[in-house]
Parts: structure tokens; sequence; C-alpha cells
């Protein structure tokens, strides 16, 4: 008999209570008795839920306080030096601290969990000495045995990928620390393993990236010292979030189980298991139904796959399983009220998605006749949203279609473009400019709240942004900049803002994700073909420009940074939803320019975050992701100056195609990254408009001009102080208004000394 399980089940609760508790925790607002007895009871409704749904393998100790990755850290010890922490069971302000950072010590490093938008803690390793401090996924067992009769299946990171994802150890430790950490394992799978615990579930998802000779040793060395250790307790060994490298060495490692995404890796991984067949002493976690995505899947479809791979493996050794934990969707589809009924039907979020595993697992065993009705409901559900208007506009497919099929280049190359743009502009050397974004006040987001509660009628609420405007106008021309931007204080966020406006996209009431820590997030959701409705940006771009002689530079989000902070759907390739953006995008682009703006930015923060993991997919998406910029910004005329912004992320190996982008101007952020970035400019100067953010936004701390002065001299010695913006990191959105103001006079201040040196 097939069984069914999951990877692991969302922590923030339908009603986000998890993150209400943390931050009342935080707060002082609970004790940590009532704290700890809230989230235990968040935990077991997460556990019965499961039960009651019909999920055999149920995994515990997916749960967390804040973040899994921190979790293995803190079990095993693992605190930084600089937290006042003297061994045993870390704990919770200690815990907390490393997250979120004490007055005395600064959080650790967080970032993001492969390619998804959850971050995790990153582990620092310098002068650990680890220790198994308590049993973490023992407890989470014992609970669920104890409380609900649930025979649990703990889930690890396993040791591999937690030592790669881990820092403050050189490359050549690596051997080492794996034998620090390896008995620690070890002690932790025996307890599970005296207490009878059946099935545990290790996280290995580093095996879809590139991996060596050195790393498949490695493996073999983890898990055989587990297998002799821990011999009569079930280990599978879990892949995701694309298909598994070095399918060979991977299933012959000494487990009883190995868990593959045939979601997002299904090509891979299918072939892999066609090609090479799959160990007959081994269980199959086959992760069929998307942990990443929204949409309900077609069951038929998925039955196909599964039955691919009875063929081979037979039903008995088969768990029907998610492809990744469920962390990555919202909880449940049964709040959202205001969903038209044919998206609605079609949106399968956690909890729909364990009845969607329970359904497989029963046909995967019994066969396709035994839910005959629900395979005719899945099949309806997918097909009602294919058929519907939404997701048929011929207009924007044929428009779309047609230009997709040509290159997007400007009509004259950038060195034409230059002499255009600086007769039209006389800037002077080294312009000064900023990213978009004003301070967000409590007088703004007050205004925005009035006005969306429709206390506050448009008109009002546009007069306000109106002054606003006018405020900040006066203060850039009053603080000498000479690029100047109208402060973005018509949005909350640089995707929603442009999703509510775009047909095809629509918001669900409920649908948040965790982030990371306490932070959720709930993306926009593309369902249908994108189109422009109106514009979206002109009419207060237009009003800024009114009050001001200097050029004022409109600014949009761009294609890839919008569709990989949405939720898309998945009966069309990423590439023509990225197009279809990008046409809709370069609507608004030609209705700034004829409204009279000039200058436009189109920020695209987000490029790197839809790197695909294997190295051999990336420039495919490079090559893509470029053309969609191209093609929302290459039909302006020469004069009209296209600037872009990137942000959030390392760039020196992908400089080629950022300058492939063809933008006259791009501002980057560089403080966190300084170093790396200049460096790559070392070898291969950058030949357009370049900005290279000077000042870091995210701290409230105002830089000094010496230490701005500095950044740009260091910039200088490898870019042409021809084509040198001066600029901060990113926009300015976060911060006050004073330290805005004081900051930005300093950047002008450098900015006049650098003039006079290098002029
Ligand atoms: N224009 C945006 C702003 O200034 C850019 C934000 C970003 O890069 N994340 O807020
Ligand atoms: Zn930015």
């Amino acid at each position: 008999m097939a069984q069914s399980s999951i990877l692991g089940y969302p922590r923030i609760g339908a009603d986000r209570e998890w993150k209400k508790a943390l931050e009342a925790f935080w707060a002082g607002k609970l004790e940590e008795a009532e704290f700890q007895a809230k989230l235990q009871e968040i935990r077991l409704t997460h556990l019965k839920k499961q039960k009651d749904k019909g999920i055999d393998l149920i995994p515990v100790n997916d749960f967390s306080y804040y973040d899994h990755v921190l979790d293995t850290a803190a079990m095993f010890g693992i605190v930084p030096k600089r937290f006042a922490y003297e061994g045993g069971e870390v704990p919770l302000s200690v815990y907390y601290g490393i997250a979120r950072g004490t007055k005395e010590a600064a959080a650790s490093e967080m970032t993001k969990w492969f390619n998804t938008n959850y971050h995790y803690i990153v582990p620092e390793l310098d002068g650990a000495k680890p220790s198994v401090t308590e049993n973490k996924p023992l407890k989470a067992y014992r609970e669920a045995k104890q409380k609900l009769g649930i025979e649990g299946k703990p889930v690890l990171v396993g040791p591999l990928t937690f030592l790669k994802l881990s820092k403050g150890y050189d490359k050549s430790e690596t051997d080492a620390w794996l034998d620090r950490l390896i008995p620690l394992y070890v002690q932790v799978l025996r307890e599970l393993a005296l207490e009878g615990v059946r099935w545990v579930q290790i996280d290995e998802p580093i095996v879809v990236t590139k991996i060596g000779d050195d790393d498949v040793r490695r493996l073999k060395a983890i898990y055989e010292t587990f297998a002799a250790a821990v011999p009569q307790l079930n280990i599978l060994l879990q892949t995701y979030f694309e298909a598994a490298e070095r399918y060979s060495d991977i299933v012959s490692l000494p487990v009883k189980g190995i868990g593959l995404d045939f979601v997002h890796g299904l090509e891979g991984n299918l072939a892999a298991v066609r090609e090479h067949g799959f160990p007959a002493d081994k269980v199959l976690g086959a992760g069929v139904i998307d942990g990443r995505g929204i949409w309900k899947a077609s069951l038929g479809e998925k039955l196909g796959v599964l039955e691919q791979l009875t063929g081979v493996v037979g039903s008995d050794r088969l768990i029907v399983q998610s492809s990744c934990s469920l962390l990555h969707v919202p909880v449940t589809v049964a709040g959202e009220t205001k969903l038209a009924p044919e998206l609605k039907g079609a949106l399968a979020f956690a909890d729909e998605k364990l009845e969607e595993i329970a359904l497989l697992t029963k046909a995967a065993t019994e066969g396709r006749a035994a839910i005959a009705a629900e395979l005719a409901n899945s099949e309806s559900a997918v097909q009602a949203l294919r058929q519907s208007a939404e997701r048929n506009r011929a207009d924007v497919q044929q428009a779309v279609a047609k230009l997709s099929a040509q290159e997007p280049v400007r009509s004259r190359p950038f060195s034409d473009r230059r002499v255009a743009q600086q007769n039209k502009w006389q800037l002077p050397i080294f312009p000064t400019t900023t990213i978009g974004s004003f301070p967000q006040s409590a007088e703004v987001r007050k205004a925005r709240q009035l006005w969306r509660k429709g206390e506050w009628d448009g008109e009002r609420y546009a007069a306000f942004i109106r002054e606003q405007i006018d405020l900040w106008i006066k203060l850039q021309e009053e603080i000498g900049l000479d690029v100047l931007v109208h402060g973005e204080f018509e949005r909350t966020d640089m995707v929603e803002f442009f999703g509510e406006k775009l047909a095809g996209f629509v918001f669900t009431q409920n649908g948040w994700v965790q982030s990371y820590g306490s932070r959720c997030v709930k993306p926009p959701v593309i369902y249908g073909d994108v189109a422009f409705e109106q514009a979206m940006t002109v009419e207060e771009t237009k009003y800024a420009q009114s009050q001001t002689g200097r050029p004022v530079k409109g600014m949009l989000t761009g294609p890839i940074t919008i569709m990989n902070w949405s939720f898309v759907r998945d009966d069309i390739p990423r590439e023509q939803i990225a197009y279809q953006l990008a046409y809709a995008l370069r609507q608004e682009v030609e209705a700034l320019e004829q409204a009279g703006i000039g200058m436009i930015q189109v920020d695209e923060p987000a490029v790197r975050e839809g790197l695909p993991l294997k190295e051999q997919d990336q420039a495919e998406y490079l090559a893509w992701a470029v053309k969609a910029f191209r093609m929302t910004t290459c039909t302006v005329n020469d004069e009209t100056q296209i600037h872009t912004h990137m942000c959030y992320c390392e760039f020196h190996d992908m400089i080629d195609s950022i300058e492939s982008m063809d933008a006259d101007v791009i501002s980057i952020e560089t403080s966190r990254s300084h170093g790396e970035l200049i460096h790559s400019f070392e070898e291969n100067t950058y030949k357009l408009g370049i900005g290279l953010g000077v000042y870091d936004i995210h701290s409230p701390r105002v830089p000094g001009v010496e230490e701005m002065s500095g950044m740009i001299d260091r910039a200088l010695r490898v870019l042409d102080p021809q084509l040198f913006w001066i600029n901060p990191d990113c926009g300015l959105k976060t911060r006050g208004q004073e330290e805005t103001v004081a900051s930005l006079r300093n950047m002008v201040e450098a900015t006049r000394i650098a003039r006079a040196k290098h002029a």
C-alpha cells in the first residue's frame, strides 16, 4: 500500500496566530509559559489537521519558533560568541537574540533558502564547540504521540546541507566540521531509534545544486555512519526544489528511502528513474504535489506520474507526498470569500494539498477508479480556470507573440543616445539622484488607511499625496539633487501597487506565507493574462514634474521583479508571463514619455532571485529576463533616459547580463558587498551609466561626508567618471525625514568634493 506524507506544514496558522504569538512575546505581552502553551496549541492543531485529512506519515519538528536552520544550530549549541551563552539548552532570549539582534549584539545574517522567498538564519560556526543541547526532534515526536497518538516522522536538516549553508569556516575545514557534527547527529538519531521512531526525514536539498565528488564522498561517509549507528531507524533522505544531481550515487546511499521532487525536478528525476531504475531495497518519496505553487493539481496528470513510478518501484514502496515543505504556500483557501468561483475552485493551499495527497495515495494503491469522482472534479476545476476569459485574452496573446518574436532594441546604441541625452539634460559630471521612495511617515500610512476605509474620498487622498510631493520636491531642490523623484507616497509596496492596477492579478484575503521570522507576505496572484488597463503612475509623476525645473524620474517596477514576487499561474511558462508583464509595463513607459517625463526608472531588484538552482539553466533564464526588461523599455526616444535599479544581492557574476539590459543608467546597491562588486569592474569595465550606492539605507545612521567620499574615490578607480552617478543604495521609504535629509546633504557635499577633484 502506498503511504501519504508531506515534508512540512506552514507554521504561521490560518489566522497568522503564530506570528501574533511571537510578536506578543517579543513585546512582553505574553509570559513565556503562556507563549509556550500557545505555540503548543498551534502545533497540535496542525498535526491533528493532517491526521484528519488522512496523512499517514506526519512530519514533526518541522514546526519552529523562528526558523528551522536556526533550530538546528541551537540544537547543537552553535551560538555566535557575541551572545552571552554558556552551554546547555539555548534559552529563548538567546535564540531570539541570534535571530533579531539584541542591544549588545547584532543579529546573525539572514539569507534566502535556495530559490524561495523564505529566509533562514545563517549559522556561524567560528569558535563554536558544538554539542547536543536538546533533542528537539525527540521532544516533537513525544509530544505528537502523547497528546494525539500520532506516530510522527521527525524532520531534520541534513549535515551536508547544514554545513554548506553555514558560514564562519574555511572550505578546507569542511571535513573537519563534518567530523564534529556527525557524532551529534548520531546521538540525536540514536535517541530517536531508542524511542521507537520508525521514519526520519533528513533534508539534503543541497544535492539538487552543483555537488562534486567530494560531496558525494561526504554523503557516503555521513549516511554510512548513520546506517551503522541506527540500523533500525528508517532514514528517508529528502531532496527538493530541483532534480537530484548524481542520481545514481544518491540513490545508492545506505538509507531506507529517497525523496525526490517530481514537480520542480520532474523531467530530470523522471528521466533518471527511467534510465537507472530505483534500488529494490528502498522506498521512494514521490513529491508530486507542488509545495510552492498555489494551484489545484490535475489529479489525472499527477496519477500519470505516479503510475510511471509504481511501474518501477511498485505501490508498496511508494510515499505520495508534497514536492517540498508546505511552508511556502498559504494555509487554506477556506477563508477566501471574495474570489470568483472558477478562481477559488482552482486554488489549493496547504490544507487543500493534504486532501490531494490523500486522494492520490488512495488511487496509487487502488487504481484510478477509486477516486473517479474527485478526478473528474479536479479536471473540471483546472479546465474552468483554463477556459476563463481572463486566461484567454486574444489581444494580449497576439501582441505578446508578435513582440517576443522580435529582438527588442533601442533605435540607437548607447553611445549615440548618451550624446542626445547629454544635449537635452546638460547634467553636471557625477549627477546625483535617489532610488525612488522617500519616507513613508506615519502620516502617509494613516492617510492611506483613511482613504482605503472610505473615510477620505479619492480627491482628498490625491491632494494629500500632492502635498507630500510638494514637500519633497522642495527638499530635493534645496538639498541640491540633480535628478528628482516624486517619492512613491501613493504606494505601499512596489509590486502590489502595480498588481492592483493591471488586469490578470488578484489579491487573496489571507494568502500569507512566512518570509522570515514572524514576517509574512501576501504575494499577489497572477492568474490571468496580464494587461495594461490605464496609466498607473502618470498623474503623480506629471504633477511632480510640473513643480520643478529639474528632471523628475518616472518610477516603475520591472516585469521580472513583479513576477518573482508574485504567485504565478502554472499553465504557461514563466517566460511568457514575463513578456506579458513587459508588454503591459511598456505601455506605461510610453504613457510617461508622452506625458513629458524624460527619465524613467524600471526597478529590477529581484532579477537574481529567479535564477535557477542549476547552473546549466541560468543562462536561459537571464536571457529572457533581460529580453523582458528590454521589451519594457526599448520603444522610447533616444533622449529619453532609461534607468534601472537593483539591490538585495551579489552581481559580480552577472554583470554581463546587467549590461545587456541596455539601461542608460543603473543604480546598484553596493555598500554591503562593496569590495566584490568594485572588484568585478576591474576586469570588465561597465560601459553604460552607473551609480554605485554610496551609503547603506538600512540603518538610521547618517553617514559622514568622508565616508561617502571614500566610496566614490574607490569606485572611480575602476569606473569611467563620465558615466558615474551618485546615489544611495536603495529607496528611502523606511527611513525618517530628518536622517534622510541629513544623509542626502552629506551625499551632495561628497559629490561637490568629487567634482572638484575629478572634473
Ligand atoms: N524604487 C523603489 C524604492 O525606492 C526601489 C525599491 C527596491 O529596490 N527594493 O523604494
Ligand atoms: Zn533597492
